[in-house]
């Protein structure tokens, strides 16, 4: 995808994805390793400033307005983080890391962990901090090893602890909280397929609320999959409507309050999601001043 970025930070960050910033990485995957082996007891504010204290956070300082982007997607399940993260992952060239990914690809691993993820996810309750960030930290290493520089998170941070935790090893520079209609995120997680063979997602929801009592109406196509993925669709194992309902109910208790974590600290963008993909697409890029010349081209064609 060809970008073009027209002003802000986004595109200041979006235009420098040359410079060096492995020491990101190195710094991220350092300072939270400790965690993953005494978890119970760590502290971010003194282990991080204290005791693990890497030698490369002036460094990190001084260049973070020379790397490439650090992003979070919050939002609620079924909002659609995954495939707008992915989508301005491809136009920005950096990692797209979703959480939810990571313990997928955990459970089907069939590792130590597996059968205790396995029972947490399938009652659509969070996985501990310990296991999420041990996870989160490995992802990161690989991809430092690979030269990855920049991400941008999706399902992490979900509570306010692992947010501090985030800021206490690095800078993120944006976090973009996706919103849609209540009505239609059952629908949305209900409607979900994911390609078996090239984990692409797919969705048979068609959505069409009528316009009521001065509310507008909104329309989400369903999101069909190609030829070669709709005989190798499945559902997630966790959205059934109980459990969608349960994740739900978690995210108010437990995410809700990482919206005001970096609402208070300027960081958030609100971005509420006028209907499907065709509508919000443009918006969302138009909101971060970003500009995608590809889909413009072939909607031109
Ligand atoms: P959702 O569609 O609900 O946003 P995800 O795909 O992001 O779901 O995550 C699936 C599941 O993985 C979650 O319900 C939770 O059990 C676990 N999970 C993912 N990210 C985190 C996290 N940051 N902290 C704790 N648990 C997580």
């Amino acid at each position: 995808m060809a970008v073009v970025s027209r002003c802000s930070r986004a595109a200041t960050a979006a235009t420098t994805a040359n410079a060096t910033t492995a020491p990101t990485f190195a710094y991220l995957i350092r300072s939270l390793s400790p965690f993953s082996s005494s978890s119970s007891t760590f502290d971010p504010q003194n282990d991080l400033n204290n005791r693990n204290k890497p030698a490369v956070l002036g460094t990190l300082k001084r260049e973070s307005k020379g790397r490439n982007v650090q992003w979070v997607f919050l939002g609620c399940p079924g909002v659609g983080k995954g495939t707008y993260a992915s989508r301005l992952s491809n136009l920005l060239g950096v990692p797209h890391i979703s959480t939810g990914d990571l313990v997928r690809d955990e459970l089907a691993s069939s590792g130590p962990l597996s059968s205790q993820l396995k029972e947490i996810v399938t009652q659509g309750k969070l996985v501990s901090d310990e296991i999420i960030i041990d996870l989160l930290s490995k992802r990161l290493e690989a991809g430092e090893a690979k030269g990855e520089s920049g991400f941008i998170l999706d399902g992490f941070p979900r509570t306010v602890r692992q947010a501090e935790i985030l800021e206490g090893v690095t800078d993120i520079d944006l976090v973009i909280n996706l919103k849609l209609r209540e009505e239609a995120l059952l629908a949305k997680c209900l409607g979900r397929r994911i390609c078996s063979e090239c984990g692409g997602n797919y969705n048979v929801a068609c959505i069409d609320i009528k316009a009521e009592n001065g509310r507008p109406g909104m329309y989400m196509a369903p999101l069909p999959p190609p030829p070669q993925c709709a005989s190798k669709l499945i559902t997630r194992p966790d959205d059934t409507e109980e459990v969608v309902k349960q994740r739900l109910r978690i995210y108010q208790a437990m995410t809700r309050p990482v919206e005001d974590f970096y609402r208070s600290r300027g960081k958030l963008l609100e971005f509420d999601l006028p209907g499907g993909i065709p509508e919000s697409w443009p918006k969302l890029l138009c909101a971060l001043n970003l500009e995608d010349r590809e889909d413009k081209q072939s909607a031109a064609a």
